[in-house]
């Protein structure tokens, strides 16, 4: 389970209206049930369910379990798609270890509203399922050119670009973390972004193989790439 609050030896945690209402009325847990917290920064810890109310609860840690598991300094960049997509992307992303992610507006991107506090929950919920013990930040919607006129060139930029359909190299060892993954629109890159990108010293084309992939696979692709390349 996430909560927003500190974790460590004998630390009480309130539980809110719905996470009492999950573990008490939902899970039927109640006064000495032990389950494992999370908070994305003190790792795992078990934790005794001391107080059980219709509405409210309090939960005591006991010990912790695991140390923080925080990824790889890996960034995921996309440009926000439909509503469900955008949302698969998101917990794909937190599954698959990226410890940033960050809707990107490019010229083609054609999207609805990006709802940051309802991606940063999947990802809390993505976090939960998958046993992890770290939560990706979901950051505001940024454009893509604000985005690169202020980049430190010291993160490497890996930009999944479908015209370099063909290219099947190895993923280089400058896309070691620091490295931030960025994939385009359902449109792709405009000429002028393509341009942009390809003029970076930091910034790498890498192609995903020979099929042009919808935007959300190529999230997935490229961060199974990366981890297979240089995850740790
Ligand atoms: N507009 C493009 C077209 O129709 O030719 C396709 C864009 S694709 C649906 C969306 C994004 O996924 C691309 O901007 C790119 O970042 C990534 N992508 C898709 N297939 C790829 C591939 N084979 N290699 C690298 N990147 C790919």
């Amino acid at each position: 389970l996430f909560v927003d609050h500190p974790l460590g030896a004998g630390q009480t945690v309130p539980l809110d209206r719905d996470q009492a209402h999950y573990l008490f009325g939902v899970m039927r847990l109640g006064p000495g049930a032990v389950l494992s917290l999370f908070n994305g920064q003190d790792g795992e810890w078990d934790a005794e369910v001391t107080e059980a109310a219709k509405r409210r609860g309090t939960l005591t840690c006991i010990a912790q379990t695991r140390p923080l598991q925080e990824p790889p300094d890996l960034w995921l960049l996309f440009a926000p798609i439909k509503k469900a997509r955008t949302d698969f992307i998101v917990e794909k992303a937190t599954e698959m270890g990226a410890r940033r992610i960050c809707p990107v507006l490019t010229e083609f991107t054609n999207s609805e509203r990006v709802r940051v506090d309802r991606l940063q929950a999947h990802a809390v919920e993505a976090a939960e399922q998958c046993g992890g013990t770290y939560v990706p930040e979901v950051a505001e919607p940024v454009k893509l050119d604000r985005l690169l006129d202020g980049w430190d060139p010291a993160r490497a930029l890996m930009f999944c670009d479908e015209t370099r359909i063909g290219a099947a190299d190895d993923l280089p060892d400058t896309l070691r973390a620091p490295t931030a993954i960025l994939i385009g629109p359902e449109g792709g890159f405009s000429p002028r972004e393509r341009d942009r990108l390809r003029g970076m010293d930091c910034a790498t084309g890498v192609s995903l193989g020979p099929r042009i992939l919808r935007a959300d696979t190529a999230a997935v692709a490229a961060l199974t790439l990366w981890q297979n390349a240089h995850g740790d």
